[in-house]
Order: C-alpha cells, then sequence, then structure tokens
C-alpha cells in the first residue's frame, strides 16, 4: 500500500450508523452569523419546527426539544414520568436497550431487564410473561428500543402495544426511534406509544446537539402525578413556552435548529412514505449483496430474518480480525468509512474485529449505496477476504427492479 493512497480523494462517505451524513441544504443553513434570540426570525421559525416535527413522529401529541444527545433525550423522558423506586421492563436485543436501563438505574428506577442475546427480537411470550407476574402494577413503563443500532434488529412495537392492550397492564410504552425515526416506518399515535424519544443525528440528518421527546396524553397525566421533575429537563415549560427561552430551558441552539429546519424541509419535500421506501429498497440492495458475499464465504448478516432487520443500519461479522482489516483498507483507500462493531463481542476481545456495520440513514441515495458496496467488493478482494461472487450485479438488480 503506498504512502498517499492514490483513490482516496474526492468527497469521502462516512457510512456509519450516525452521525449521518449532512446535506449540503443543512450545511449552508448553518453557516450564518449569531441571531437575536429575543425576536425575529429565529423566534418565528421555531414555532414551525414543532408542527413538522410531530409530523415526523406521526402524533398531535406534544414534542419537548433539549439540547442534547440522544442520551439526554433517555434520561428527560424517564424524568418526566418516573421517580426513584419505580420500576420499568427492558425487553433488550442489543446494547441500547441495556444503556437505556443503565440510565434508569442512575435514576434510582429499578430496571428489569430481558435479555434476548445479539440475533433475536422480542419474544412476546416472555414479555407477557413478566407483565403478568406484576400483579401490583409496579412496572410502570416498558422500555422499548424500535431499531437496536448495535445488533441492527427491528422490534415490533404495534405487537408490544397489543401485548399490554390484552393484558390489561397500564405501562407507559416508552419507544427509543434514535436509530429508526426518520428511516424505519414510526407511527407514534396508530401505535398507542405514549413517550417517543430521538435525536437529530441520525434519519433526521442534522449535525448531533438536539433530542426530541414526544409525549401523549397519558404520559402527561405520569408527569402531572410525579411529585418533582429536575427543572431542566421538565417537558412543560419546553412543550408550551410562554417565553421563548422555555423552549429550550435557555439559550436556543440557534444554529442547530436553522439546520433542523433546512432537514425538516428535505424530509416533507420528500415525504414519509417515499422516505420509508427509499430506505427499505437500500437496505434490500445491501443485504442482497451481502447474502452473495456470504455464499461462499465468512460475511455474514447478524439478522437472518429480513422483516426482523433495520432498514438503516446492517451488523455484520467476518472471521476476526478481517472486519477492521476491511474497515481499515477502504477507508484509507477509498474515502468510505464503516461503523465499527458495537456490542456483539467483548470490546477488549480478538473477535471484536470481526464485527462492522454499515450505516445507511437519512441522506443516502442508490449510487452512495453502490458505491458502498462496491467499495467493500474492492477491499474484500484486495485484501484476499473469501467471499462469494455476484454481489454487485445482485444489488444492481435490485435498483434497477425498484426505480421508476
Ligand atoms: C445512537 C443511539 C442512541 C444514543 O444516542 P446518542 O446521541 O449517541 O446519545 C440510543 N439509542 C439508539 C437506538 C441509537 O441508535
Amino acid at each position: 500500500m503506498n504512502d498517499t493512497p492514490f483513490l482516496a480523494a474526492g468527497r469521502s462517505y462516512l457510512a456509519i450508523p450516525g452521525p449521518s451524513v449532512i446535506p449540503d441544504a443543512v450545511l449552508r443553513a448553518m453557516h450564518r452569523a449569531a441571531p437575536n434570540i429575543y425576536d425575529g426570525d429565529l423566534v418565528e421559525m421555531t414555532h414551525g419546527l414543532v408542527p413538522d416535527l410531530k409530523k415526523v413522529a406521526r402524533t398531535s401529541g406534544n414534542v419537548a426539544i433539549y439540547i442534547s444527545n440522544g442520551h439526554g433525550a433517555w434520561e428527560a423522558a424517564l424524568s418526566n414520568v418516573m421517580s426513584p423506586g419505580d420500576r420499568v421492563l427492558v425487553p433488550a436485543s442489543g446494547r441500547f436497550s441495556f444503556g437505556w436501563a443503565e440510565m434508569a438505574e442512575g435514576l434510582g428506577i429499578e430496571a428489569e431487564i430481558l435479555d434476548h442475546g445479539l440475533q433475536s427480537p422480542w419474544d412476546m411470550t416472555r414479555i407477557a410473561a413478566a407483565l403478568e407476574e406484576d400483579h401490583a402494577h409496579r412496572i410502570k413503563a416498558v422500555l422499548a428500543v424500535h431499531v437496536d443500532t448495535s445488533t441492527s434488529i427491528r422490534n415490533d412495537i404495534p405487537a408490544l402495544r397489543a401485548l399490554l392492550d390484552d393484558l390489561g397492564h397500564p405501562a407507559l410504552l416508552m419507544a427509543d426511534c434514535i436509530a429508526s425515526m426518520g428511516c424505519d416506518r414510526f407511527e407514534m399515535d396508530a401505535w398507542g406509544v405514549d413517550v417517543a424519544v430521538t435525536a437529530c443525528q441520525k434519519g433526521l440528518m442534522v449535525p448531533p446537539g438536539l433530542s426530541f421527546v414526544f409525549f401523549n396524553d397519558k404520559a402527561a397525566e405520569a408527569r402531572a402525578a410525579q411529585p418533582r421533575v429536575s427543572r431542566y429537563w421538565d417537558w412543560i415549560p419546553r412543550a408550551n413556552p410562554e417565553v421563548y427561552y422555555q423552549y429550550f430551558g435557555g439559550t436556543a441552539p440557534t444554529h442547530h435548529l436553522h439546520g433542523l429546519r433546512a432537514a425538516l424541509d428535505l424530509i416533507h419535500d420528500e415525504g414519509m412514505e417515499n422516505i420509508w421506501a427509499r430506505h427499505a429498497t437500500l437496505a434490500q440492495a445491501i443485504w442482497t449483496a451481502c447474502e452473495a458475499w456470504g455464499r461462499d464465504g465468512e460475511l455474514r448478516l447478524n439478522v437472518t430474518d429480513p422483516a426482523l432487520r433495520s432498514h438503516a443500519v446492517t451488523s455484520l461479522g467476518l472471521t476476526a480480525p478481517d472486519g477492521t482489516r476491511l474497515r481499515d483498507w477502504v477507508e484509507q483507500n477509498l474515502g468510505l468509512t464503516l461503523g465499527i462493531g458495537l456490542g456483539l463481542a467483548p470490546a477488549d476481545a480478538l473477535e471484536w474485529h470481526g464485527f462492522f456495520r454499515f450505516g445507511h440513514m437519512g441522506h443516502v441515495n442508490g449510487q452512495m449505496i453502490m458505491g458502498l458496496l462496491g467499495g467493500v467488493d474492492a477491499g474484500l478482494k484486495a485484501l484476499d477476504i473469501p467471499h462469494g461472487s455476484g454481489a454487485l450485479e445482485a444489488a444492481s438488480l435490485v435498483i434497477a427492479g425498484s426505480a421508476g
């Protein structure tokens, strides 16, 4: 390999599962002088963000905007509806469920984790058993990670709603849609989700720094029943601000709001149904290529059943250390950055170097995904990693078959 890889110049592609590719329109919108935060355009614009955010989450409920990443939204959501000593049920199918459970424990909330391992979606029978045992209704919420970004498993939220209803269990259904909103179909009201959390740097295409907590009337009642809520996380003034400051618990995140405005314009110009269909087709092209590579070699998709796979992130394994070798090669030689494996093997284990992920969320189109797959195909060949043939041909046929 050369010191200066000669194919790496040009526009690079950050194909990791967040932060995602930032559209030029978003970058341009953020490139401006500091605005007045008391009066004028910014204040006017902010009022308009609220209905457009609710359209993305498919809710007529409320939204609170936080200056934080997704971890902040996790804590915000819990802080509004729960108190120390309360209990949550956490069906886990990857690292992020554990992360939210740990956040709850840090607030003095007891978390009952149902670990489903790293390749399986929720088992409704198991969840039902845990809820049925809870005669006293001590479980105040089920923390449901829609798409777990570590394993790339997509869970069935409507089925979880149906289960809670069948059992007559009053727990709130709280969904983490950080990796799915703006990528995979998510319909807060139709699916009976009480609280939905997301952040801006994945399907919403804005640099990390804003997060959103959507909540319905049932969740608002749970908030009203709390003896106290930390002032910064309290969603009441944010969702119904009397003065502009209250939207953000302080100074507005001025440039992020302009970026978000541009992103929401892109999103609603394209339309939610079209966005979901685009992600589904591009994911299909990726899986088809991966299956072809895997037919003669070690490459494997973490999730076997396509119906359970995220349309925004794909977790993959090779024999260690080939995952790391491949990531290094495509980054150094082609300007293509793939995601590291997360949570699929202990971080200190050698095996970790087998896992990696493709991020395909947000501002991605057919030529980018074909470029991603072409780059990986070249990497497999350059590194002599055994793989099946015909992956690019197969992906190309998926794209060709679906284009108008
Ligand atoms: C990215 C992600 C998070 C964490 O968000 P941060 O912004 O990194 O705090 C939580 N849950 C899911 C499903 C995610 O994809």
